[in-house]
């Protein structure tokens, strides 16, 4: 029997007329599928709006009160929704995410999934239903309801997509699929055809914004397809699959699949360390146990007896961090810090970096040629990062769209 599961975001839902248009996308899918389940967002902004609401009234709400009330936006989709496809005749059952079997542990506002046991769901697609599924949302083993984290309906897509054995996931927004850059600062940006679970990831975690990254990671981790097109086209979106099949497809081996950017660095420099073991181990765990996520670390050579170190954090962090290391410099002597508002993260993501040399030259030569200066730099197997000045992102990801091919002719 095939199954897929249609996810979809919440400007596909914001209104009745947009309901309606998603009914009938899935009433198109279950004409060609034996089986569809559906997974939705709150409507529009709904979930900022209750943050809001919650905000006016306290400024520390109890975590489980807080995820009653956030899941209310997934429960209004999904009901709305199952009326607009039985009021087209369709057989459809909505359901929260409970009584989906979506189960996880109790750290609310970000509970991570523990199973899905999706009984319910497979009685009801044996009565030939269509299943919407409230996303965001699941149960924790107190018996209450937890949330998932920010866009965590794509991961509710994914795990039952996994639970299900779903033949492909997909996630339905208003943009046609993964762009090489951000069409708004590239306009001529162009949708990829297929993206490997990797660069995805990699895409995700360093500036674009499509997919909730512990989706793709779920995804990957149980070889989930997942399509990420748009409700409002009917043309073909981005497929995220494995590395092997995209080779095994023979695709043609682009050097650079994207380029993302993040203005939303801020770079700390400890100057004069003294160079003797310990120390970056003594800032760093200091800054992890407050829960501070340092991004890009350099250590400069010593000279005499001292070092620099350099690293980003996010900007949300910049006084937390700032109190942590003002202790750091008080116990050792003659250490300055400097902060550095005005960078940003340039990277450039792709597979075809492994089997290629010469691809770190390449991009420090474009940007070299346009006068910009790199502050710092990272790799891993298929990424490269720089930080830049922030006058000159733009600049960056412009020319580096285009000295790795990436523009459309
Ligand atoms: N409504 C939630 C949010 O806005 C979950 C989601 O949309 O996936 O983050
Ligand atoms: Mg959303």
């Amino acid at each position: 029997m095939s199954l897929v599961i249609m996810k979809f975001g919440g400007s596909s839902l914001e209104d009745d007329g947009k309901m309606k248009l998603v009914a009938r996308k899935i009433i198109a899918k279950k004409n060609t599928y034996d089986n569809v389940v559906v997974v939705v967002s709150a409507p529009g902004d709904t979930t900022d709006n209750l943050l809001k609401m919650a905000d006016k009234i306290t400024s520390s709400p109890p975590g489980r009160e807080m995820d009653m009330l956030l899941a209310t936006g997934e429960m209004v989709s999904a009901s709305l929704l199952a009326m607009a496809l039985g009021s087209m005749c369709e057989k459809v059952v909505a359901m929260t995410g409970p009584q989906a079997g979506i189960l996880a542990n109790s750290n609310y506002t970000c509970a991570k999934i523990k199973k899905v046991n999706p009984k319910k769901i497979k009685i009801q697609l044996a009565k030939r239903n269509i299943v919407i599924v409230a996303g965001f949302q699941a149960l924790n083993p107190r018996g209450d309801i937890t949330t998932l984290g920010r866009g965590g309906s794509d991961l509710t897509a994914v795990a039952l997509a996994a639970a299900l054995k779903a033949n492909f996931c997909e996630i339905y927004s208003d943009v046609e699929g993964v762009y090489t850059t951000d069409p708004r600062v590239v306009k001529n940006a162009k949708k990829i055809d297929y993206i490997s679970y990797d660069e995805m990831l990699e895409m995700a975690g360093s500036g674009a914004r499509v997919l909730q990254s512990r989706s793709v990671e779920v995804a990957k981790k149980f070889n989930i397809e997942i399509h990420s097109r748009s409700t409002f086209s009917e043309n073909q979106g981005t497929i995220i699959t494995s590395e092997e099949k995209i080779r095994r497809k023979k695709m043609e081996a682009l050097l650079i699949s994207g380029i993302t950017f993040d203005e939303n660095q801020v770079k700390f420099t400890i100057v004069d360390l003294p160079d003797v073991p310990g120390v970056a181990a003594k800032i760093f765990s200091r800054l992890a146990k407050i829960g501070i996520n340092v991004d890009m670390i350099i250590q400069s050579a010593a000279v005499g007896k001292k070092n620099d170190i350099s690293f980003t954090v996010s900007k949300r962090d910049i006084k937390k961090t700032q109190m942590e290391l003002d202790k750091t410099a008080a116990e050792l002597k003659d250490v300055v810090i400097v902060c550095d508002e005005h960078v940003a993260k340039v990277s450039i993501i792709g597979i075809g970096m492994k089997s290629n040399a010469g691809v770190a030259a390449q991009m420090f030569e474009i940007l070299h040629k346009k006068g910009i200066n790199i502050e710092m730099i990272s790799t891993s197997e298929i990424k490269i990062s720089c930080i830049v000045d922030e006058l000159d992102m733009e600049k960056a990801v412009k020319e580096l769209h285009k000295g790795f091919g990436l523009s459309k002719e």
